[in-house]
């Protein structure tokens, strides 16, 4: 296993505080990974600025062969990431191997595409005399600081339009799941010029801090929590640095009374519960209206209970544990408070699982009403609430008061009826009648407190790349 980090082109391991690393699905310790000094974290900073130089004026198609290598490099290698990132997160191997790393390979794959081919305005005299022209150039150095939900596919996401772009970077994985990280930094220092992506390791608040402190660093991107890009925000003004935000979410799902019930349940099945409901995007907060609202209740609780999670053949699981004991503690005390009210029923699960992971059982909390917290905050666990709504105003208004802005979806049989919904929600985006899926061909992201940055699509290489004039007079 790889346990050093990647500066410039040497590997070395921190030398500050450890950190244990935990296999969730036993909460035993796999093993344990020191933090980077500050004096590591400043030779990463340096090599990057130095590789910025050469790696700033490599062209489009220089940039798309390297990141056709790793593409190349990670799906070669894609039992052993998955391996890892199963064993490092308690994904069930068939979740990384089959959904996550195929993803991962793309994004590299399309970013490498898309870098030799960006879109933008015409050049032309639109002043007499005077040719102008737009160019995209890098930023610089970018501190790429990743969550703990999609380890390698958060690092894909950053990595590809950051470097495409003709950005260097250094990357901090969190401090929970550092291991498929560590496994890319060996095909990284093997593929790229020293210094392009530096790996380092530790905590937010001190390598973190550290990074997003620092006077080098032209551009911060952080996926993370609400109050971590807070924080973000307050580091980059005193600098005034570029930040691309991807935060929390409470994706709202409206199910209309002519929806077809057994695709929403399905859908709701698989979309609410993927990753344990560790993604910002899950369909966590149903809105049903009055006639569908018993039936779907109902049928949504017996597919839930049978979602298969736990089993020592790991091939047949769908879900796996919470990433921690304090995230199940988490999750179990949302549960706990909501279940004291007396208009909730919580129809299937709501406990912890059994054993020494940190499992929790797939749960419907159904009767919720808005104001209620399991509505309103991101609980990030395997719970959906459902509440009843009686007309399409009282259902948008709901979905869209909500501090968070980035996924919801529409599930109706009436396009007109979808196509107006969708048109009324605050969201980075609408789905209709499906939720979840992405394509790296469009942009992911969200509105209000869940960021602004845009990962995947040329939308990415926008936000990575600083828009810039160039005017020539005739003389
Ligand atoms: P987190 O904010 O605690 O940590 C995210 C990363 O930020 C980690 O690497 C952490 O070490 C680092 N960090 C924490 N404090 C920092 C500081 N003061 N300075 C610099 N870095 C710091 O979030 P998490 O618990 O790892 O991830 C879960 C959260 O991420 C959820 O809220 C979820 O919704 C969000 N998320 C959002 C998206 C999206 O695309 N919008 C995707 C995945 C996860």
């Amino acid at each position: 296993m790889d346990t050093q980090m990647l500066i410039g082109s040497k590997f070395e391991r921190g030398t500050e505080t450890e950190e244990a690393i935990l296999n969730p699905r036993t909460g035993e310790t796999i093993l344990n990974l020191p933090e980077a000094s500050p004096a590591q974290i400043e030779a990463a900073v340096a090599a990057a600025e130095k590789a910025f130089v050469t790696w700033s004026k490599t062209t489009p198609a220089q940039r798309s062969g390297y990141l056709l290598k790793i593409a190349d490099r990670i799906e070669a290698e894609a039992a052993e990431f998955a391996r890892l990132e199963a064993l490092n997160c308690g994904k069930p191997i068939n979740a990384v191997l089959n959904d996550e790393i195929p993803a991962i390979v793309d994004c590299y794959r399309f970013f490498a595409g898309a870098v030799r081919s960006m879109p933008g305005l015409v050049a032309g005299e639109y002043l007499p005399g005077h040719t102008s022209m737009i160019r995209r150039d890098p930023v610089g150095v970018v501190a790429s600081i990743a969550p703990w939900n999609y380890p390698l596919m958060m690092m894909a996401w950053k990595l590809a339009p950051a470097i495409g772009g003709g950005n260097t970077v250094v990357f901090k994985p969190s401090e929970q799941t550092p291991l498929t990280a560590l496994k890319l930094a060996r095909i990284l220092a093997d593929v790229l010029p020293e210094g392009v992506v530096n790996v380092v390791l530790g905590r937010g608040e001190s390598v973190g801090n550290t990074l997003i402190n620092h006077a080098k660093v032209g551009m911060i991107s952080i996926t993370g929590d609400v109050a971590t890009g807070k924080k973000v925000l307050q580091a980059a003004a005193k600098s005034v640095k570029r930040t691309h935000l991807e935060l929390g979410g409470k994706a709202p799902v409206i199910v209309f009374d002519d929806a077809d019930v057994d695709a929403v349940v399905t859908g709701l099945r698989a979309f609410g519960y993927y990753n344990a409901g560790q993604d910002c995007t899950a369909a966590c907060r149903v809105y049903a209206g009055k006639k569908i609202y018993d039936k779907l209740v109902a049928d949504l609780s017996s597919a839930v209970s049978t979602i298969r999670y736990g089993r020592a053949d790991d091939t047949e699981n769908e879900i796996g544990p919470l990433i921690s004991r304090r995230q199940r503690d988490r999750v179990a005390s949302f549960v706990e408070r909501a279940s004291e009210l007396k208009h909730i029923d919580i129809t299937t699960g709501g406990h912890p699982g059994d054993g020494g992971g940190f499992y929790y059982q797939p749960t419907v909390v159904a009767g919720a009403l808005q104001e209620d917290e399991i509505v309103r905050r991101e609980v990030f666990g395997p719970v959906v609430s459902v509440t009843r709504f009686s007309d399409v105003d009282e259902a948008v208004g709901w979905a869209n008061d909500s501090d968070y802005g980035l996924a919801s979806s529409v599930w109706t049989r009436d396009i007109s009826r979808a196509m107006a919904t969708a048109a009324r929600l605050q969201y980075g985006c609408t789905w209709i009648n499906t939720h979840f899926m992405l394509t790296n061909e469009m942009p992911h992201g969200g509105l209000k407190q869940s960021g602004y940055g845009k990962d995947m699509s040329v939308y990415a290489l926008e936000d990575y790349t600083a828009v810039r004039h160039v005017m020539i007079a005739h003389g």
